[in-house]
């Protein structure tokens, strides 16, 4: 039943205009928090006729300020004894539903903005997880590569020092993310135990030995695989022979491509910011090993892997072209697990016209506004990121669960948990997209239960 709105009043579409309009205002200057939250009020229309008590709580001028945002200076020494001064973040942003909790990215390109569309959409993404999460995220604009392991330390020890006063095991949980892995949590998480002289799951993503938990390394790439099989299952499909192509080289697309594999798909492609390596007979598992000591261990380019082996092109990125080889390679499925906005409208147009049709976002925000409507308009089986990758932060939601009781789980069992979250995360955006009226539209189906969940905790909670 629509509802009818009386002349001169304000509509829902009205409401989220004129909020949209105020989040620009406020925060000039920050194009992705303004494309994340566009995505997110285009959704919720529906939503807001339903339910006027979100309006009249005023919960889409809250939702859309975080709670806090903390800001700082990380000097530290280099391996010459020069000084460096970085800056780092932590954007708080949302607490209705548990403790803040998202990632640390390290990346020169790391400001303000982008770390608060990756909070914001963190809020609905652990919503979504079934577990009790707020929203959170972090970083610098620190750049690791080229840098020697104590010059990671000594930027970590100095983040660390005064990240510290701000976040605890039931206050603010980081994590991991672009630039951030193992050898930097371990060094965050050694600094941490040092200043406080206690020993908690204050970060997730830890080693095995401290606190750890098995699958964590692999959950948001299987967790994003998974998820893509439930997408397929909902059209009688399955990964058997389906050629994939997949954007990034790091932790997700290598753990990306390690379940592709165990579903006998065939992977085609790895790519990092110097270019794109397309391997047309598929990249097996002793090429996925050889491309995890690359960048694990040895921490080299891609373009080795058109070296070693020969029958691989190298294409190198070509920052005149406005869009990317690799998504104009044939193929059945993309997973794009790199960065923000790889995928522009033409590359949506070129996989589209390509016959692709399931995209699954293990990336955050990987697609632009542009692309995300043509695939939807083309009916391409569509994982928006905070469904689609939130295998990983769901995971992190289960370490902490093993840290507070003091217990560690089998591989076995914490792959079974997340096989089964991602399993209900994906139900949960198909049968909300159905009960909306937007049968298939995995992005309402996301942003509507994500949003449900944290919303009715803010009301609940009075005016904070
Ligand atoms: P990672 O291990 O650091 O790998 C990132 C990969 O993406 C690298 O191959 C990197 O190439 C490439 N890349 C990064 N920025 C780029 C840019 N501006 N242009 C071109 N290539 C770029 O990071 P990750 O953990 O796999 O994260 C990848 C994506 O997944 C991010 O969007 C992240 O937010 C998202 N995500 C991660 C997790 C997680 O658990 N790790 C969970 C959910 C979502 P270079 O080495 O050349 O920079």
């Amino acid at each position: 039943m629509s509802v009818m709105t009386p002349p001169g009043v304000k509509t829902s579409g009205d409401y989220i205009e004129d909020v949209m309009s105020i989040v620009k205002a406020k925060n000039s200057a920050e194009p992705e928090f303004h494309q994340a939250v566009q995505e997110v009020f285009d959704s919720l229309r529906l939503v807001l006729q339903k339910h006027p008590e979100y309006r009249s709580s005023k919960i889409l001028e809250r939702i859309t300020e975080p709670e806090r945002v903390i800001m700082f200076r990380v000097p530290w020494f280099d391996d010459r004894g020069e000084i460096q001064v970085n800056r780092g973040f932590r954007i708080e942003m949302n607490s209705a539903i548990g403790p803040y909790k998202g990632g640390l990215r390290f990346h020169p390109s790391v400001n303000l903005g982008i770390l608060k569309f990756l909070a914001f959409e963190q809020v609905f993404k652990n919503s979504l997880t079934t577990l009790p999460m707020g929203g959170g995220k972090g970083g610098s604009d620190f750049d690791p590569k080229g840098k020697s392991d104590n010059e990671v330390m000594r930027f970590c020890q100095s983040f660390m020092t005064e990240l510290s006063r701000h976040i605890g095991p039931d206050t603010d949980v980081p994590a991991g993310d672009i630039g951030v892995g193992g050898r930097e949590i371990g060094f965050m998480f050694g600094q941490y135990k040092r200043l406080r002289n206690e020993f908690t799951g204050v970060l997730t993503g830890k080693g095995l030995s401290w606190g750890g938990s098995l699958i964590r390394p692999e959950a948001t790439g299987y967790g994003c695989v998974y998820f893509a099989e439930e997408m397929l299952r909902s059209r009688n499909d399955s990964f058997a022979g389906k050629l994939c192509l997949v954007s990034g080289s790091g932790n997700v697309s290598q753990y990306t491509v390690e379940k592709l594999l165990d579903l006998g798909a065939k992977p085609l492609t790895f790519s990092d910011s110097d270019g794109v390596v397309y391997d047309p007979d598929g990249i097996n598992r002793e090429k996925l090993a050889w491309v995890m000591e690359l960048k694990n261990v040895r921490r080299g380019r891609i373009r080795e892997y058109g070296e070693k082996f020969k029958k691989a092109i190298f294409m190198p990125t070509d920052i005149k072209l406005e869009h990317s080889p690799l998504w104009n390679i044939k193929a059945d499925c993309a997973f794009p697990s790199a960065t923000q906005n790889e995928i522009k409208a033409k590359d949506a147009a070129n996989l589209i016209n390509n016959g692709c049709n399931l995209v699954a976002e293990g990336a955050n925000m990987p697609s632009t506004l542009e692309a995300t409507k043509l695939f939807l308009d083309a009916k391409v089986l569509y994982g928006p990121a905070k469904a689609a990758n939130a295998g990983g932060v769901a995971t992190s939601g289960l370490e902490m669960a093993q840290n507070s009781a003091r217990l560690s789980w089998t591989r076995e069992e914490v792959d079974d948990r997340l096989h089964k979250i991602m399993i209900a995360i994906h139900k949960n955006c198909f049968e909300t997209a159905e009960k909306y009226g937007t049968p298939g539209n995995l992005v309402n189906g996301a942003n509507i239960g994500g949003f449900l969940k944290v919303a009715n905790a803010m009301l609940d909670q009075g005016l904070v």
